[in-house]
């Protein structure tokens, strides 16, 4: 798999490449206060967000390279606006808030994060064909405004502006946020945790102990170590991408369900939802059926080739938001999992939310309930 087909590795310069196998296999720190668990936007962001509010040393520890998992094969888009037609109130306010903090870094970071303002349209092949819930900031586009917008499309549409929504190149946002991390620790596995007092007093690696004063599990899915009793329902929903060469069209923005340009001109294009495909491999007939629809959309790309192709695995909760908690029953351990087909986006809000309650030792009035590990387990109604 997979993920290593992705575009964008080979964005990056030497030295961000360098940041995601930073410390491979040495654990500089075997005591931290803050020990996080996965090297994903989310570790990588919480991480961050520890150091940044001063809870002391702060260690990432990463089985792969940083980014290896769901995060280095994700589209990067960042756009909560338009969610709101789709998604539950408090998860769209996570976005939006988290979109506000992706802009921080970018002015905060001395060599920013990569983010890239840049507008959304939704194209309705239909009139009424978004929901009648309308999110503030959009603008209705007549046929003739989606034409001369978006010149190239096989057949004149309504369709909705959302101006100043963003991306990132994921990994490089990842090696952005670790270059700046105190200690880091790629090629070192969580394998176990020894419970004391309520507490993890030792987590295992397959790098020797370390003795954390706290502890965040990253991991995407919930962790499974051994001596850690956690429940939590999850799956995961495999998805497929693609990069085109450099296209003879120009796109304004993200386009959808067509594709967003990247800056050299290429087409990034898919973001399949393959339910029940659990084979780590691309499929062939899933990219075609990705460029036949380009085709349709866009007759002009027709025969254009495949630069870059991948597939990888959204982590997920059965009700499709994330778990942002203290692990249940320890004092001294949270988690954050299930970010599903929003997690770079959703990755700084979180992060915050965590340093935030590690700091204070309150949990956040918001987002509350919203994101509790023990929802699932409660009875409906
Ligand atoms: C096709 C596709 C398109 C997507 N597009 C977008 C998008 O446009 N915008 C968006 O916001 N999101 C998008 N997503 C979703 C996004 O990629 C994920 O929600 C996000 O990357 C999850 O980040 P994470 O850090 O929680 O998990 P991951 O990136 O999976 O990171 C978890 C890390 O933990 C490590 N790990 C696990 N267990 C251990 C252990 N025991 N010890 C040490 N390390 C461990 C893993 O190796 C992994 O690197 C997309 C996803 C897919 C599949």
């Amino acid at each position: 798999m997979t993920v290593d087909g992705a575009v964008w590795r080979d964005q990056l310069t030497a030295d961000e490449r360098a940041v995601l196998g930073r410390g491979h296999g040495f654990i500089p720190d075997r005591r931290p206060d803050i020990l996080v668990v996965g090297g994903g936007i989310m570790g990588v962001a919480t991480a961050a967000a520890c150091a940044e509010a001063g809870l002391g040393s702060v260690l990432l520890i990463e089985t792969g390279r940083l980014g290896t998992g769901a995060t280095g094969g994700g589209a990067g888009l960042l756009v909560p606006e338009p969610h709101r037609w789709s998604d539950p109130e408090p998860l769209v306010d996570l976005e939006e808030a988290s979109l506000e903090r992706w802009r921080e870094l970018e002015r905060r970071l001395p060599h920013g994060v990569g983010l890239i303002d840049i507008d959304w349209i939704g194209l309705a092949p239909h009139p009424g064909g978004f929901a009648a819930h309308q999110p503030p900031a959009v603008e209705w586009l007549a046929p003739d405004q989606v034409d001369q917008l978006v010149p190239n499309l096989a057949r004149s549409m309504e369709g909705a502006l959302i101006r100043h929504q963003a991306r990132v190149n994921p990994l490089r946002a990842v090696a952005r946020l670790a270059a700046a991390l105190p200690a880091v620790a790629t090629g070192v596995a969580a394998t176990t945790v020894t419970i004391r007092g309520g507490r993890i007093v030792t987590v295992g690696t397959s790098a020797g102990d370390i003795e954390p004063g706290r502890v965040v599990f990253a991991t995407g899915q919930p962790p499974v170590l051994d001596g850690l009793p956690l429940k939590i329902p999850s799956d995961r929903v495999k998805g497929h991408l693609l990069v085109t060469d450099v296209a003879p069209v120009r796109l304004p923005g993200i386009v959808v369900p067509v594709a967003t340009q990247l800056e050299d001109g290429r087409l990034l294009t898919g973001g399949t939802f393959d339910i029940g495909d659990e084979d780590p491999a691309v499929q062939p007939d899933v990219i075609g059926s990705i460029m036949d629809g380009l085709a349709a959309a866009l007759p002009a790309t027709k025969g254009l080739g495949i630069a870059y192709q991948w597939c990888c695995f959204r982590p997920s909760h059965p009700d499709r938001r994330p778990v942002i908690d203290r692990v249940p029953g320890l004092d001294n351990a949270w988690l954050t999992s299930g970010h599903f087909r929003t997690g770079i986006l959703n990755a700084p809000a979180t992060a915050a939310v965590l340093a935030r309650w590690i700091s204070t030792g309150q949990p956040p009035q918001e987002p509350g309930a919203s994101w509790s590990a023990t929802r699932f387990s409660r009875p409906a109604g």
